[in-house]
């Protein structure tokens, strides 16, 4: 038997005693170390997820040690210290042959569609060895901090999307966990300037910790256009992030950026409230492009753990929290108050 936090649906979840999964002879089991409390999962603590059928174990930011390998897995062994990318493609598909396994017709999410990280052991099966979704992290990184890969990986390839480069003027709005994020990696892209607006004071002060952000906006105290323009000598923004699931924000993301400049559409919108109104005479006239910005392909996965391995975002400001997996329910409070920005759950402690 193992601890796991088991999902039985909306706002109905409890740590208990489970079955230990058996190791596929064609998989591996990992033991958990640590793994990352996303806000994507605590959406589907709240809400449910259309792919999650409770009883479910999700959770997906998951590092750990091999625990066993089955009898057909060749290249990794006992032992090894591991990160799993949990955004699982197919490696046959056209998207996948075009390196966008993020589109992969046949997707599979570990903590979705397959038992997840927020328990002491899970299976790592066939599909994800075979696609290079399980990585070797090197000594020199931390349990603690190797979770941030998938949201690393995320925010670095969606920017690579929209091409943030050397000398950009950066506005990212909203500083939860991948606000924050998206600072670091756009100052490590080379940005020159990052603006960042948070109508939570909280938050908001929290994200003072990171050197990589110049300017910091409370909207409900500051016209955040005004800001914007005040600090572009009046053009705008290259680049705005609208990193919350606010849709006024990305509607609003028009007005502040420079003509010819992109907007990233990076956070999801609620399933019954993500139709927006956009200026199209705005775009057609300033010549904005719009992108979407969902996941990653798996190469940047190992991107991800690369940057933080060589402590470019700065690690140890993100993880604000250590708790044992059985203190989910208050890592959720906290992250919900505003009072930590990432919290990472010790299946162990
Ligand atoms: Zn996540
Ligand atoms: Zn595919």
């Amino acid at each position: 038997m193992m601890d796991a936090v088991v999902f039985y649906g909306p706002n109905d979840y409890k740590f208990e005693q489970t079955e230990t999964p058996k190791c596929p002879v064609d998989g591996v089991l990992l033991k958990i170390m640590a793994v990352g409390l996303c806000g994507s999962d605590i959406r589907t603590f709240e809400f449910g997820h259309p792919k999650v059928k409770p009883p479910a174990i999700i959770g997906h930011e998951v590092v750990g040690i091999i625990e066993e390998v089955g009898a057909e897995v060749m290249g990794h062994s006992v032992g090894d210290r591991v990160a799993l990318n949990p955004i699982i493609p197919c490696g046959e598909c056209y998207y996948c042959k075009q390196n966008m396994g993020n589109q992969c017709k046949n997707l599979v999410v570990i903590g979705s569609q397959l038992a997840g990280g927020y328990a002491q052991y899970v299976v790592v099966p066939k599909v994800a060895i075979k696609n290079d979704c399980l990585h070797k992290i090197s000594d020199d990184l931390s349990f603690d901090y190797a979770p941030l890969a998938e949201t690393t990986a995320s925010a670095y390839s969606t920017q690579e999307y929209v091409n943030v480069k050397k000398g950009d003027v950066v506005v990212i709005i909203g500083a939860g966990p991948l606000g924050n994020l998206h600072a670091d990696i756009a100052k490590a892209r080379g940005a020159s300037k990052v603006i960042i607006s948070e109508m939570n004071e909280s938050r908001l002060e929290m994200a003072k910790r990171f050197k990589s952000i110049d300017v910091f906006v409370n909207p409900s105290k500051e016209d955040l256009k005004e800001v914007v323009l005040r600090e572009t000598n009046g053009y705008g923004a290259d680049v705005v992030i609208p990193a919350c699931p606010v849709g006024a924000a990305q509607e609003q993301s028009l007005d502040l950026v420079k003509s010819r400049g992109r907007v990233l559409l990076f956070g999801g919108l609620p399933k019954d409230n993500h139709h927006i109104r956009l200026d199209s005479n705005l775009i057609h006239y300033k010549e904005i492009a719009i992108f979407g910005g969902y996941a990653y392909n798996p190469d940047a996965f190992k991107i991800a753990l690369d940057i933080i391995t060589e402590n470019r975002i700065q690690s140890d400001q993100f993880v604000t929290h250590f708790l044992p997996l059985k203190d989910l329910s208050e890592g959720i409070r906290l992250i919900k108050s505003g009072e930590a920005i990432k919290v990472v759950l010790k299946p162990w402690q």
